[in-house]
Order: C-alpha cells, then sequence, then structure tokens
C-alpha cells in the first residue's frame, strides 16, 4: 500500500469532526510530501531537533503537532512556529511554554497528556491531579488549554483498552461540560484507533498505518 492509500483508506474510515494526525517521526521528506500531496496537512513529531529540520524544508501551510514528551529547555526551539503540544503533563513545563509563547507573542495550544495506561514508561499526568493541576494551569496567560491527550498501553487485551480509554474519555465529558475551551480528545495510535474512536476520540496520530512500520 502506498502511503496516499493509507491515507484515504483512513480518512475514510473516521468522520468529519474528527482530526488525522499523520505521526511523522523518523520518515524522511519525501515521504512527508507524499501525505502532504494528498492533502495532509497536520503532521506529528516527538522529538524536537527533528521537528525543526523538517519544519524549515516543508511548506509553511503544514500544522506541527509535538505530540512526544518534551524537555523543557527545548521549548525554546519549536514555540514561534507549533500548532498544539500534546504532551503538557507538568508545571514547570508549562511555564517554560507559556514564557516563550510570550516571547514569541502568540498563545501556545496544548492538551494535558494523562497516564491512562498501567505501563510504567509511560508519561503523563495522573488522572486523580487532574482538576487541581488545570485550575493552576490558569495562570499562565499565553497557554490555551484545548483538551486532553492519552496513551492507551501497548497490548492485544481489547477490554484494557477501551476502559483506559473511558477513563480520560469520562473526564474530557465532565471538564467539557463546565470548559467549553476543551474540544480535543487525543486518543488512538494505529493498533487502537478504531477502539479509539468508538470511545471519544475525535484527533488521531497515526503513523505506521500510514507510513509502514518503523525500524524502531
Ligand atoms: C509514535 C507515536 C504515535 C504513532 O504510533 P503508531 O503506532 O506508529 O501509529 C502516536 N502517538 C505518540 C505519542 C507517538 O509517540
Amino acid at each position: 500500500m502506498s502511503i496516499r492509500n493509507n491515507i484515504l483508506k483512513i480518512k475514510e474510515e473516521i468522520s468529519d469532526g474528527v482530526s488525522l494526525v499523520a505521526v511523522s517521526k523518523t520518515r524522511s521528506i519525501n515521504e512527508i510530501k507524499d501525505a502532504y500531496n494528498c492533502g495532509q496537512k497536520i503532521f506529528g513529531e516527538n522529538r524536537v531537533q527533528e521537528i525543526i529540520e523538517k519544519q524549515q524544508l516543508l511548506p509553511d501551510d503544514i500544522e506541527w503537532h509535538m505530540i512526544g514528551h518534551l524537555q523543557k529547555n527545548k521549548v525554546k526551539y519549536i514555540s514561534n512556529f507549533i500548532s498544539l503540544i500534546h504532551s503538557l503533563d507538568r508545571i514547570s513545563l508549562a511555564k517554560e511554554i507559556d514564557k516563550y509563547a510570550k516571547k514569541s507573542n502568540r498563545e501556545i495550544d496544548c492538551l494535558i497528556q494523562l497516564k491512562i495506561s498501567s505501563e510504567e514508561t509511560k508519561f503523563g499526568l495522573d488522572i486523580n491531579l487532574f482538576e487541581d493541576f488545570y485550575s493552576d494551569i490558569n495562570k499562565y496567560t499565553n497557554i490555551n488549554i484545548v483538551g486532553l491527550m492519552g496513551m492507551a498501553s501497548f497490548t492485544q487485551e481489547k477490554e484494557k483498552i477501551i476502559d483506559e480509554f473511558n477513563q480520560i474519555k469520562e473526564l474530557f465529558d465532565k471538564m467539557s461540560l463546565k470548559n467549553s475551551n476543551l474540544k480535543i480528545l487525543s486518543t488512538g495510535m494505529s493498533n487502537d484507533y478504531k477502539l479509539a474512536l468508538k470511545n471519544g476520540s475525535n484527533m488521531i496520530r497515526i503513523g505506521s498505518k500510514i507510513f509502514g512500520k518503523r525500524d524502531y
């Protein structure tokens, strides 16, 4: 299957209100251009060095999303162009994003990344700490919290994945009733996006189903 066919196939499976983030980490400029040329405008990367190199070489109307763990000292390299940060999970990072957003004279949209998986390696804020975190973050005037992000466990156990997606969906439903700014629920990757879509996702992050298997 070509990149084009893969994208068209996924687009057929998702409804109008759902955004597709093409996860282009480790992929070449030419592969990204292939996706871009069939209308894909949102790309997600997880490394700062890689995203800035690609942003410089590719068209300006691409929306770049930072989907991976973000170190504070690297915020300054992406603050002037990043469209959405999916991985805000600590106050110290919020402080830094706010600082550089102000320097770039813009507001930066962010999702709060919640830890829904029981796996040790996953980043994200503990779901029980969410409400305090959300109210603390209010004071960072150049950050817009526009939704939530979560990664389910990497497992074949559907019930477990569904349970994890439901945890974040319940919180999202409750919070978005009170806060009309919360619009995005970013859940679902290549192996679990169908379950995510059934469980409230309106932004899916797809890498290997578009570009093929990664080497790592
Ligand atoms: C790599 C990555 C994805 C995409 O993974 P695939 O399984 O290739 O679809 C999605 N979200 C995050 C946070 C990632 O790091």
